[in-house]
């Protein structure tokens, strides 16, 4: 059992160092020898024992510093650490433990004690090494965990950093798994899992790593491959997955898979940010119809809509400062998930940027990613820099309407951000756009005015528009407090209602106004 470990003895007495080195063969150890403090250190840092068997006195460096260094030392594994001593004073022992030793002996060293203590030293070094496997390895699928991954992860990315060689990550989610559990029960759902990631370790090269990322997800990570490669491979996979048949129910059960993939580049520089690329992607392959491959750079890719450009456009002129919904609410990075839960409540949002100590803005947080973390502990004095997403789609305040109207019609994100000189200055989503759109038409007179006359737009212009838009405002707030007063059955549905009502005409305000502003005369003060 003592073959597959390594002791390191060190022991300035050469006679006391060929004793230890013969007990310790005759056991089966692999043994190592050195005979000063320095040479130990820099042999256990180059080439780890499983355990190290140390003279406390030793010239230069001492056996007490030994230990201590010992254990700042960042090695691969625990090292278990027997000291010996000639004197067995209480002094020393104590000293000994508090640097960092494991167990102590005197000498002369008795072989059958020093053997005794060594195989407890093994128990210890078993259960490290089993617990260390089991935090690695996923037992249901056999893959990598997700915390394995990182690690290796940020290898491979350092890797591409330094030789500018390419990367790619690819994300896997399997389609409507729940429903797989709810029909057929648990069991069959690990089956499928099961399934599902040993076709995917099959498939992948060695130099791939793949992991289970969590519940019903996967994540590749694909040394010298780029996207379009990536995304090959993500598509075989997918027919692949979808031919699979399990056997669990009368009919051969069949699942699908939907796939992200993304490249590593110098913008991207964290594994984290390369993951959540991919994801991105496998967002919108689920929102775009499940069992399909998406690839990030397609999120990004500019949409040439012929017809549309042939119309009069009115995005024309127009740039996201225009049509941006501004204020937009944001939080710190230092804020506790405590504070953006109240936060959230408060404004009645369902995300918000965030922004460092300067202002400018450093990522956003979700709802959903405050949800996701109630059940840790500690949570609500967590701060929200550690679950915020740093990768926010951004525009600044300069850029053409249409290229954000483009963006959004071709991905599945709701909203972007809009910055000025890094800082989150307005929000522009699909329904800020479409109110935009609705205003353009009733004040070219394209669409009847919603409010008075239909000819009310274009009569009165702007000015007028605006003022019957108010006027519904006033109108909506003085039923909400009417039903408030009055309607205590459905006050809540007739509360919620109303303010959305309101909510949308406050955001005809805000355009409008921009549009009376473009027709008034310039004050020049
Ligand atoms: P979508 O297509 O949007 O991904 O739908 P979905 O049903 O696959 O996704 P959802 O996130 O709603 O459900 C994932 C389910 O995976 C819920 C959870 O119970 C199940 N799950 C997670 N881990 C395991 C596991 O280890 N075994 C089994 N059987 N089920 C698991
Ligand atoms: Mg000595
Ligand atoms: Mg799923
Ligand atoms: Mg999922």
């Amino acid at each position: 059992m003592s073959a597959c470990y390594r002791v390191l003895a060190i022991e300035d007495d050469a006679d006391m160092l060929r004793l230890l080195r013969t007990m310790l063969t005759a056991e089966g150890f692999r043994v190592d020898t050195v005979s000063d403090g320095a040479q130990a250190l820099e042999r256990l840092n180059y080439d780890c024992a499983d355990l190290v068997v140390l003279d406390l006195g030793l010239p230069q460096v001492d056996g007490l510093e030994i230990c201590r260094q010992l254990r700042q030392l960042p090695l691969p594994h625990y090292v278990y650490c027997l000291v010996i001593t000639a004197s067995g004073g209480r002094d020393v022992l104590l000293q000994a433990l508090e640097a960092g030793a494991d167990d102590f002996l005197t000498k002369p060293v008795d072989r059958e004690e020093l053997l005794a203590r060594l195989r407890a030293g093994l128990r210890v070094i078993e259960l490290e090494r089993r617990l260390t496997r089991m935090a690695r390895l996923d037992p249901l699928t056999g893959l990598v965990t997700r915390r394995a991954f990182q690690d290796t992860a940020r290898k491979e990315v350092e890797r591409a950093q330094r030789y500018g060689a390419p990367l790619s990550c690819v994300v896997l989610d399997i389609d409507y798994f729940k429903r797989i559990n709810d029909t057929f029960g648990h069991p069959a759902g690990d089956e499928v899992l099961k399934g599902v990631a040993g076709q995917l370790a099959g498939y992948c090269r060695s130099s791939d790593i793949c992991c289970r990322y969590g519940g019903e997800e996967f994540c590749v990570l694909l040394p010298e491959t780029d996207e379009s490669g990536a995304a090959a491979l993500a598509e075989r996979f997918r027919k692949l997955a979808a031919s699979l048949e399990f056997p669990l129910a009368r009919e051969p059960l069949r699942v699908t898979v939907s796939l992200g993939a993304a490249e590593y580049s110098d913008e991207v520089a964290t594994v984290e940010t390369l993951i959540d690329r991919a994801d991105q992607a496998l967002l919108v392959a689920k929102q775009s119809g499940r069992d399909r491959v998406v690839r990030y750079s397609s999120l990004c890719d500019e949409l040439s809509l012929p017809e549309a450009e042939a119309l009069a456009c009115p995005l024309q002129g127009v740039t996201a400062r225009d049509v941006m919904a501004s204020p937009v609410a944001t939080l710190r990075d230092t804020a506790t998930m405590a504070q953006a839960a109240e936060f959230f409540s408060h404004y009645r949002i369902a995300s918000a940027p965030v922004v460092d100590a300067s202002g400018a803005l450093a990522g956003i947080v979700s709802e959903k990613d405050l949800l996701a973390v109630m059940l840790l502990p500690d949570a609500w004095n967590r701060t929200i820099a550690e679950i915020m997403n740093p990768n926010v789609v951004t525009y600044d305040e300069g850029t053409p309407a249409k290229k954000i109207y483009d963006f959004l019609c071709r991905v599945s994100i709701r909203r972007v951000l809009i910055t000025r000189e890094g800082r989150p200055t307005g929000v522009v989503g699909r329904a800020d756009l479409l109110r935009w759109f609705h205003c353009w038409l009733q004040l070219h007179g394209r669409v009847p005015a919603s409010q008075g006359s239909p000819a009310a737009a274009t009569t009165s212009g702007a000015l007028s528009q605006l003022h019957q838009t108010v006027d519904a405002l006033v109108r909506e707030a003085a039923t909400l407090k009417n039903n408030l007063l009055r309607d205590q059955e459905y006050l809540i549905p007739s509360l919620v209602d109303g303010a959305s009502r309101m909510q949308e005409l406050l955001l005809d305000v805000l355009s409008q106004s921009r549009l009376v502003h473009e027709q008034q005369p310039v004050f020049t003060i």
